[in-house]
């Protein structure tokens, strides 16, 4: 048996139908840029998120600038994030012109860790980045607390966290902006790259469809200079032919996780990850940890596994961030994850044949 770690193709062959007309009607309308394609797909994301605005942006990376260019973050200011995340998450922060500051997570959540905030807020912090990762939410209430605490800006990285929930509140609706990656691997993936910001503000919004349009709402009108970061039609019609699913998939992901954690009860070699209270986890990634991670990711490997490291260095520990001068002392529950996290095969369409099969390895693995 043969388990990706990932199988976009599977999914394409279950909507066929569907995305190879989605794909025909744009080439036949020539919707390649705007057009009815992206603002039908702005709408309707809006709409399952039952929020106000939604733009849609060339990636989540650019979303993640442009939201916080165009709160007014930049020179002088200081922008806290997660260890333990995608490089998105911080390089944002120093293309507006701030200085990343990075905070710890937590031991069983992975997301933000509230007392590794608060030791890191100066008179020059602005902003927060929450990332929900792996598709479970950060601790909001407190970190929301936090924000109004000290008059910060808070902006949610929901690229793990389509429709992941906190106390009943969708991902993305909690900040002041959320920011999405719909990156072909991610749970409402694209056929390239594309992304959407998110807020119930429309001054906010408004702003952020003018610098995402080289800072024009109205054709030759330039209010400002801007940049060009669009969702194409191409991409916005694949999308709205899959976002019908998108729930489905989800909750066909957390049905694979209960699997996983039933198949690998008991063993005391390896710990599951935890789910918050209160919260949808729509699994993004399922990490598990161990202190063996390279030998049992080679191990699965031999036996056609594939396996990912979400991720393999914290990023304070990167040669890009050097010049902050950090030793793995100073983030050790992100430590501790770089060296110890394995990611399982996750996609609504494993098979509980796979599954089993995954969970067999692992238990052959650690009785050797
Ligand atoms: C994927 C990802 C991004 C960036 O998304 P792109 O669309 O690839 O630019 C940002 N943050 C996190 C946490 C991600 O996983």
């Amino acid at each position: 048996m043969t388990v990706k770690f990932v199988d976009l193709y599977a999914q394409y062959l279950n909507l066929k139908a569907d995305i190879d007309s989605a794909i025909q009607a744009v080439i036949r309308q020539t919707a390649f840029i705007r057009g009815k394609y992206v603002e039908e797909f702005e709408q309707a994301f809006a709409r399952q998120m039952n929020i106000a605005h939604c733009k849609g942006v060339a990636n989540g990376t650019d979303g993640l600038y442009i939201a916080m260019k165009m709160l007014g973050i930049g020179a002088g200011h200081e922008v806290i994030t997660s260890a333990t995340s995608w490089i998105a998450s911080s390089e944002t922060i120093t293309q507006t012109g701030a200085r990343v500051v990075f905070a710890d997570i937590e031991k069983d959540y992975f997301c933000l860790a509230l007392d590794e905030i608060e030791k890191k807020i100066t008179p020059r912090t602005k902003a927060i980045v929450a990332v929900h990762l792996y598709g479970q939410c950060a601790e909001m209430d407190k970190i929301r607390q936090i924000c109004r605490q000290h008059n910060l800006f808070l902006i949610e990285d929901c690229a793990q966290s389509h429709f992941s929930e906190y106390k009943g509140e969708v991902a993305g609706k909690m900040g002041d902006v959320g920011v999405f990656s719909f990156y072909p691997g991610k749970n409402l993936g694209a056929y390239g790259d594309a992304g959407a910001v998110v807020t119930q503000s429309p001054e906010l919004d408004q702003k952020m469809r003018m610098y995402a349009s080289h800072g024009a709402i109205e054709k030759h009108h330039h209010e400002m200079e801007g940049i060009n970061s669009r969702l194409d039609g191409l991409q916005a019609a694949i999308l709205l032919a899959k976002l019908p699913h998108l729930k489905a998939w989800n909750s066909r992901r957390a049905k694979h996780a209960a699997h996983y954690r039933q198949a690998l009860a008991g063993v005391p070699q390896i710990s599951l990850p935890a789910v918050r209270p209160d919260t949808l986890h729509t699994y993004h990634v399922f990490a598990i940890r161990t202190q063996k991670r390279d030998a049992l990711r080679s191990f699965l490997n031999e036996n056609n596994i594939q396996t990912a490291i979400h991720y393999p260095v914290a990023l304070p520990l990167m040669p890009a961030y050097n010049y902050l001068g950090h030793k793995p002392n100073d983030f050790p529950q992100a430590f501790a994850h770089q060296n110890q996290a394995l990611s399982l095969p996750m996609f609504p369409e494993l098979t509980s044949e796979q599954i089993e099969y995954v969970a067999e390895k692992i238990k052959l693995f650690f009785k050797k």
